[in-house]
This record gives C-alpha cells, structure tokens and sequence, in this order.
C-alpha cells in the first residue's frame, strides 16, 4: 500500500491510473478504523481497480466548541488495516497541504442541510461538501463509498454530484452495529463503561419506533413522542439533540407518514455525540 501525503502527488497517481484504463473507487475517513469503514473499503474493493482511501480530519467540519483536537486516532493501526482490506493508496494529508491559508471556495447544499445535524452543526455540510467536492477533484474516481450512518451526509454528497455532473457513482453502504446494536463510531471510544451499556437503547428505541409505524402509526408527532418517552427511561444519561422523522432524500420533516421515511437522532451522552438513524419502508 502506497502512502501519500501530497494532494498534488495523489492526483498524479490517480491519472496516470486512469490513464492506463484502471478504475478507481474512493472512501472518504476521518481515520480512527472500525469494522464500519472496513465494509466500506470491502464495498468498493470489489467495485474497482484500484482501491483510494482518504484519511482526514477536516478541520473545516467541525464547529467552534466540538471535538476536533481531541478526536481520536491510530495512523500505524488505521495503515495495517487499510492495507488488509485491498487499500492500494492512502492518502493521508496534512491540513495545511489542503487548505491554504486563504482558502476562500466552499460548496454548500443548504436545502438538505437545514434539519438534523445541519441544524446542530451549522457549519458542518459545507465543510463535508468543499473538502469531498476537493478530494473528487484530487482522485477523480468513478466510485465512492459513504455510509449510511451518515445518511444526511450520504443525501446531501448524492444531490452535490448530481446538482454539479460530478463524473462519480455514490454508493451507500449499510451501517455496521456491534452485536448488541450500537452503531459503531470512532467517537464510541469516549464511552464510558457504564455510557457504553446504556448506548444500544438509542438504536432498541429506533427499532420500537418504526414497528410501531409500520403498524399504522401515521401521526411524526405521535411516534416522536414515543420515542422521546422511551430514551427518557432508557437512556436517562443522554441528552437528545435531535430526534426527527424525515423524507429520506430531501431531509425535510415529515407531519403524516404515507410513504418511506427516515427516522434520525442525535443523543449526546458523556463526551460523545452519537448519531443513529433507520429507513422505515411502509
Ligand atoms: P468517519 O471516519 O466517521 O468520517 O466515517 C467515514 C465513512 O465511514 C463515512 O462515510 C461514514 O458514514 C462511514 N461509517 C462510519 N461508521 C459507520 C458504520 N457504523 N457503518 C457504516 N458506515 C460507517
């Protein structure tokens, strides 16, 4: 596995793989490897020629008061694994390398980032799409991989390509749980034991939500408020920051519930802000 650390130096490789008629599958990271990003490398392994992992903590995506100095990491445990999942090239860039000091371009798709985490972290999206927009540019691949966990994320980066003609295929890929549930996240590791034992009630809470539309439960409000009373017993140690019951591709707020929806939240227990989602099909 190759490791790179000049944007200018990616690109190169990248052409010159195109070039020689090879296809190339993207997965975007923030690093701190889990059995998540593994399936997402595992996705595009199969998909393309040759396999490009980006591992960056984007500075640009996080606001003021979040976690960015301290969100975790493990360069020689994130290249072992990397490497063991077909990663041909990681590219792992410094921030000054991507951003110049007077970076001034940004790429925003304010429509779908109005609810959810767009609202909790108003900045985020528009760091998410520049520093995505920037690494197609950088690999010009014909594939990427994003997860579902992020499902916002994964809306918004569909709608960006299509919006713009970006030449890439996005694929989603299902979120990986840990067998009692709890979605995995580099962020997990801020858990506490005790947190850690209460965090698969936000995904229990989901799945008792959408049985309960799938059985008719029309009124957002109504199933809302169940699941804003179940948390409150389950999971008394996390605050909601939201819990929201959305179209899935537009991420707007759904009153009645007809057709398939997309119910997210966001709890913040201990350190950690955990986000979970489900598609419920009715
Ligand atoms: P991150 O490093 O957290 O920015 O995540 C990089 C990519 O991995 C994003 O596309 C995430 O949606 C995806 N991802 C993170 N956790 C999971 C998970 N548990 N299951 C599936 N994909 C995930």
């Amino acid at each position: 596995m190759n490791i790179i650390t000049a944007p200018t130096e990616l690109q190169k490789q990248c052409q010159t793989w195109r070039q020689e008629g090879l296809t190339i599958g993207l997965v975007p990271t923030m690093g701190f490897f889990h059995e998540g990003h593994m399936a997402l490398m595992d996705r595009a392994r199969k998909l393309c020629d040759k396999l490009v992992v980006t591992l960056f903590v984007n500075p640009t995506q996080f606001g003021e008061n979040e976690d960015l100095d301290k969100y975790p990491h493990d360069f020689d445990g994130d290249c072992e694994k990397a490497e063991s999942h077909g990663t041909d090239l990681l590219f792992a860039p410094e921030k000054s390398s991507m951003y110049d000091k007077d970076h001034a371009t940004w790429v925003n798709v304010p429509e779908l980032g109005k609810h959810l985490c767009g609202k909790s972290r108003p900045v985020h999206f528009t760091g998410v799409c520049t520093v995505v927009t920037k690494l197609f540019m950088l690999a010009q691949p014909q594939i990427a991989v994003f997860g579902q966990k992020d499902w916002q994320q994964l809306a918004i980066i569909r709608r960006m390509v299509r919006d713009l003609n970006i030449p890439v295929e996005i694929v989603g890929q299902p979120i990986v749980r840990e067998p009692d549930g709890l979605a995995l996240s580099s962020r997990n590791a801020y858990l506490t034991q005790e947190e850690r034992a209460a965090a698969p009630a936000l995904r229990k809470g989901l799945v008792k939500m959408a049985e309960m539309v799938k059985q008719g439960e029309q009124s957002a409000q109504a199933a809302k408020a169940f699941l804003q009373t179940d948390y409150a017993s389950t999971l008394p140690m996390g605050t909601v920051d939201y819990l929201e019951i959305v179209d899935p591709d537009d991420i707007v707020p759904v009153e009645t519930i007809t057709g398939p929806v997309l119910a997210a939240v966001a709890v913040v227990i201990g350190k950690a802000r955990l986000i979970d989602n489900i598609l419920i099909e009715v």
